[in-house]
């Protein structure tokens, strides 16, 4: 351990609520390794943690910043994946070896990350 053998993609911090909602949703999730969050055009956030296999380990979670509710057009297409301005995974510590959360996110995010030309 303590060697890094691959780069892994940087990952945007989390913002304080979007670490407040990570930190809730791992603490009920005991299977999960890390949380997908996904942030919208509309400012509405979607979450869930997912397991060592990339599969599911909560219930997708959706909030908006300062509002009791999501916005209208999320309750409509539930945060569609045409509106996703940024998308990542948070691990919990200590974090996954870089092959798996590669893996795993590959499993969550698909390869769409990926510029092939
Ligand atoms: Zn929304």
């Amino acid at each position: 351990m303590g060697q890094f053998e691959e780069t892994t993609p940087e990952t945007p911090a989390l913002e304080i609520r979007e670490r407040a909602m990570v930190e809730g949703i791992l603490e009920g999730s005991p299977d999960g390794v890390g949380v997908v969050v996904v942030r919208l055009d509309c400012g509405c956030r979607k979450m869930a943690a997912v397991d060592e296999n990339g599969d599911p380990a909560s219930k997708i979670i959706m909030y908006r910043d300062g509002a009791e509710t999501i916005c209208d057009t999320c309750k409509d297409d539930q945060g569609s994946y045409l509106r996703v301005t940024q998308q990542f995974i948070h691990w919990r510590e200590p974090e996954p070896p870089a092959k798996q959360q590669q893996r795993i996110a590959a499993k969550v995010m698909g390869t769409g990350t990926t510029t092939t030309h």
